[in-house]
């Protein structure tokens, strides 16, 4: 076995020591941590591309497991759209790229990509229907007591941006607000059960969906629940921050606008996905350690006492018969570093100043589910060595076993010490793992969280509620708005 596959062995059986553990780098001390969203920290050019290309990955994305599509503008000469994904680029690909593409130059508004993104997406967007109401229903009678002690502003400081959605709703205009707030959270919940199809039952059950959930999110009533700082309502705090989150996922599907105005502004905007063969990478498939407690000796580097057995199996009692089931793993480039392994190598040749740039561009990787611990470590170390600015919008901070290791494929002209990009993944992963196995030594009470966190969830807007004809279909004018089914 050659040394990088060694490594990636070892690095991979690290990492589903800490899925298992459920750690998440979110609220960890350590530097360079996972953040659920760098909104602040982006230029506004930065910030535009970002919501575009995210997007661009959610449509792209099946939602089954692992396929993951991350996607970047090369704005070098003639802008093009670059495509990556975490699993072999099929023929597929193109055709339902161009398909996407093509749809969103005869759309009138984002709803009339839901026949698209129900043939290519259901999955994805079942999960996400199901997440949010799994969420709402867990905090249902938390929201109506708060909503009960609440004290409301005016209309359009509780509801901002709304008002379509109201007018649909409450024609006459004199519904009050705490029945307003009540009517959301009860569509949230009781509207989020069901499965996307391909007809227009569906596509009006997500409309519907969408409006309270746009509402909701930007609610004054929710935001005043994610900020409480009060620590006696911290779990209600966390959960309604999940519950916003999946809010966002919701109604990212109407930033899709903002794609149909790209492409008015850029058609034929041409697009290649990312089919480099990489050599010298962690890729390939390996069976890992047979027994989880060795793997957990070789993690902290010596031997177990049976107080540190006993202390793991009671904190983790499935963790010897989940590690037994699943004993080879198949790591793969994740998408987003395979765009910048792509891009990387042309804009540093092309420009041997970016080495002494004092001012880095930011360069936007859109994805369709935030980023993992490695890729977040990855990117850092790599942005450092060469002084790019390489940044998704943000991370779920948590460790996936089928992380390949870059390797030789980091190296690249000008870039000498393109091994320390691995090593410190290595290194960040190793750090983590002695940590959380001296807590789990504590067997100090301590929550992790097991969020699946995935792209898209800042919520500053709702650019699908300017659409007239939304407004129609919430108002009861279904024929009028609705999509038809893809032939
Ligand atoms: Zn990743």
């Amino acid at each position: 076995m050659s040394q990088i596959h060694v490594s990636q062995t070892h690095l991979s059986e690290e990492l589903r020591l800490l899925h298992e553990f459920g750690y998440s780098d979110l609220d960890m001390p350590y530097q360079s941590v996972g953040v659920h969203s760098n909104k602040d920290i982006r230029e506004p050019d930065t910030h535009a591309d970002m919501r575009i290309l995210d997007v661009i990955a959610v449509c792209l994305t099946t939602g089954h497991p692992g396929d993951v599509v991350a996607a970047a503008f090369d704005k070098r000469e003639r802008i093009t759209l670059i495509l990556a994904k975490n699993g072999d680029v099929l023929p597929a690909d193109y055709t339902v790229t161009t398909t996407f593409l093509y749809a969103l130059t005869t759309a009138r508004g984002w709803i009339d990509l839901l026949p698209f993104l129900v043939r290519h997406g259901k999955e994805n967007m079942d999960k996400r229907i199901r997440n949010l109401h799994q969420s709402i229903s867990d905090l249902y009678d938390d929201l109506r007591s708060a909503a009960a002690q609440y004290s409301f502003e005016t209309m359009e400081e509780e509801f901002p941006h709304s008002e379509r959605y109201r007018k649909a709703l409450y024609p006459d205009q004199r519904v009050t607000i705490d029945v307003m707030l009540d009517g959301l959270i009860r569509t949230c919940r009781d509207a989020s059960i069901f499965e996307m199809h391909e007809d227009q039952t569906s596509f009006l059950q997500y409309v519907q969906l969408f409006g309270a959930a746009d509402a909701l999110q930007n609610s004054r009533f929710l935001l005043q629940l994610t900020s409480d700082r009060n620590l006696l309502n911290l779990e209600r705090r966390e959960r309604a921050e999940r519950l916003k989150r999946r809010l966002g996922k919701i109604c990212q599907y109407a930033r899709i606008e903002q794609l149909i105005k790209m492409v008015k502004r850029l058609p034929n905007i041409p697009f290649r996905w990312v089919e480099d063969n990489l050599i010298g990478t962690g890729e390939g498939t390996f069976e890992i350690g047979v027994d989880s407690m060795d793997a957990v000796s070789r993690g902290l580097q010596g031997e177990l006492s049976s107080q540190d057995i006993d202390a793991i199996n009671e904190r983790f009692p499935r963790l010897a018969r989940n590690w037994d089931q699943r004993r080879f793993i198949n790591p793969r480039i994740h998408a987003e570093l395979r765009i910048i392994l792509h891009l990387s190598p042309t804009l540093l040749s092309g420009s041997p100043t970016v080495f002494l740039s004092a001012h880095a561009v930011q360069r936007p990787i859109g994805c369709s589910k935030r980023s993992c611990l490695c890729c977040v470590l990855w990117i850092d170390a790599f942005n450092s060595g060469t002084r790019m600015l390489w940044m998704t919008s943000g991370s779920h901070g948590k460790p996936y076993d089928n992380w390949a290791l870059p390797g030789a494929a980091g190296e690249m002209k000008g870039v000498r010490a393109w091994r320390r990009f691995d090593e410190h993944v290595i290194m960040g992963v190793y750090t983590r793992l002695t940590d959380t196995l001296a807590w789990v030594r504590k067997l100090a009470a301590k929550r992790i969280s097991d969020e699946h966190a995935s792209s898209g969830s800042d919520s500053d807007g709702s650019e699908g509620a300017e659409d007239d004809r939304i407004g129609k279909i919430w108002a009861g004018d279904h024929v009028a708005g609705l999509p038809v089914p893809m032939n």
